[in-house]
């Protein structure tokens, strides 16, 4: 079977350029490039960290005042040292280059897998209570199971359609779809209306039985950027340095931060958000194709709203929780964290995620108050604090991650995989592993290797 990550690597390679070979550029000359990184999220510092194992001299400019980009802990209690996720969440039982970076850093993964319960046309269902109907679980299991036999050319079909007309299409009953359109939202960011059905296909046929809801970094995801800055150097990072414009003449790039600053190297490896991509002005300017690209591409609304309670009402550590309310979805946020008070996350998404971020405290309470009443009463008095992080509206990103559309995974992802002269590109949004942690890292990765063999 080709996969879709099989695909995606060969893409990368085409798209890197036929008339070049990985590496053979710079390697030629015998001297080692010294390659400038925008962005210090997981992509730029492991493209960074590749880079400095192979003995390049390495840059990176990043516009936040911190490395990690879409990976965000936050302390949410300094009493009982309570840490939550603003970003990225859970490491996949797949994602091999996290775990194994987890591995050489020291870094501990607990479980954070999660058993859900239902709250649905104003029911509650506790864990082991509700499910799909039974012959909607057969057909969907065959549907997965057929995947594997899928040719080129089916994937390509498939992705010329929706999920939501797709699971139509295969005769799913109303209330299976409604329930999978809530629980599939969360992973795309957006309703299912939205996703190729391609995209969300490879992803359930190829992920972990839990998606890859798996494990999480004891301590807080965060650590795994800082052990990787560690690495790479603190001196090698300027924080604070957003970049406004990249030169690329006589072989060489040269890059400009709005400090006025300027840095010249033999190669750049751009890893910002296609909304980034856009704010840099690009000298020669960026392809036709791929401006088209990066206008064609969306990225999914997603806004974590975290709470915290004066107890644990919800008992059980692995507690998350499916609404068809404002709520959407809650989990525990603080799970394998010692404590009496603790964190349920609301992670909300597309239109809802819009209009939670706009309101007040007093307005969130009453929602998340409203969203669990059905299964716990009313527990508004239990909140402690709130913390609200809408990535929609986040400054250099403009959404949670890309979100491939119809039509759009296999048209528009090589595009912007396609170097342009001396310049690599990498992230999340050009990875095999899209819309993760993983994905970041391994288009980093490649694009180190690409540049020093
Ligand atoms: C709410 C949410 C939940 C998620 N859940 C999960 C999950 O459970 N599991 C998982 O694996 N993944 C998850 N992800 C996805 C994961 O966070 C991303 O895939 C990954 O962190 C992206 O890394 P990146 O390096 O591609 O991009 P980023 O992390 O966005 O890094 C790009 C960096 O570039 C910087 N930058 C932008 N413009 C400029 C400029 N002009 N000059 C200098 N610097 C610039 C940015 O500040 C940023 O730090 C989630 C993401 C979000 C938002």
């Amino acid at each position: 079977m080709t996969t879709r990550r099989d695909f995606l690597k060969t893409s990368a390679v085409l798209a890197a350029g036929s008339m070049i070979l990985p590496g053979s550029f710079n390697i030629i000359a015998g001297a080692k490039p010294k390659v400038i990184i925008i962005g210090a999220g997981f992509a730029g510092l492991a493209a960074a960290y590749r880079l400095k194992q192979k003995g390049c001299q390495v840059v990176i400019l990043e516009s936040r005042n911190r490395v990690g980009g879409r990976v965000f802990s936050h302390q949410i209690d300094k009493d009982e040292d309570l840490v939550i996720e603003l970003g990225a969440e859970w490491v996949g039982a797949s994602h091999e280059r996290m775990i194994s970076m987890c591995n050489d850093f020291g870094l501990t993964l607990e479980n954070n897998q999660f058993e859900s319960h239902l709250t649905f046309a104003g029911e509650y269902f506790p864990k082991g209570k509700w499910d799909y109907s039974a012959e909607w679980k057969t057909k969907f299991e065959k549907l997965i199971k057929d995947y594997a036999n899928f040719r080129e050319e089916d994937k390509k079909k498939l992705d010329r359609i929706d999920w939501w007309r797709y699971l139509v299409n295969n005769g799913i009953t109303e209330r299976d779809l409604q329930i999978r359109d809530l629980l599939d939202s969360t992973d795309f960011g957006e309703s299912i209306r939205h996703v190729s059905a391609y995209a969300a296909i490879a992803e359930y046929a190829e992920s972990s039985e839990k998606n890859e809801m798996d494990f999480k970094i004891k301590g807080g995801n965060s650590r795994f950027s800082e052990s990787l800055a560690d690495r790479i150097g603190r001196e090698n990072i300027i924080l604070k340095s957003r970049v406004t414009q990249v030169d690329q003449t006589g072989g060489k790039v040269k890059v400009t931060s709005h400090t006025g600053e300027v840095y010249t190297g033999d190669n750049l490896i751009c890893t910002v958000p296609t909304y980034s991509l856009m704010n840099i002005k690009w000298n020669p300017g960026l392809p036709e194709e791929k401006i088209d690209a990066v206008n064609q591409l969306q990225y999914a609304r997603i806004c974590k709203h975290a709470v915290l309670f004066d107890e644990r009402f919800w008992k059980d550590e692995d507690f998350d929780m499916v609404t068809d309310v404002y709520g959407h979805y809650f989990y525990h946020a603080t799970k394998n964290q010692k404590g009496t008070k603790g964190s349920l996350i609301s992670y909300t998404i597309g239109d809802k995620a819009d209009v939670v971020s706009r309101q007040n405290d007093e307005f969130k309470a009453n929602m998340i108050n409203d969203s669990l009443k059905t299964a716990f009463g009313d527990i508004k008095s239990k909140i402690l604090g709130q913390v609200n992080y809408y990535w929609g509206m986040d400054e250099y990103t403009k959404g949670g991650y890309a979100l491939y559309g119809v039509g759009q995974w296999y048209t528009i992802m090589p595009v912007l995989k396609k170097k342009f002269k001396n310049t690599f590109f990498a992230g999340e949004h050009l990875a095999d592993w899209q819309g993760f942690m993983e994905g970041a890292i391994v288009t980093g990765e490649e694009a180190a290797d690409q540049i020093a063999g």
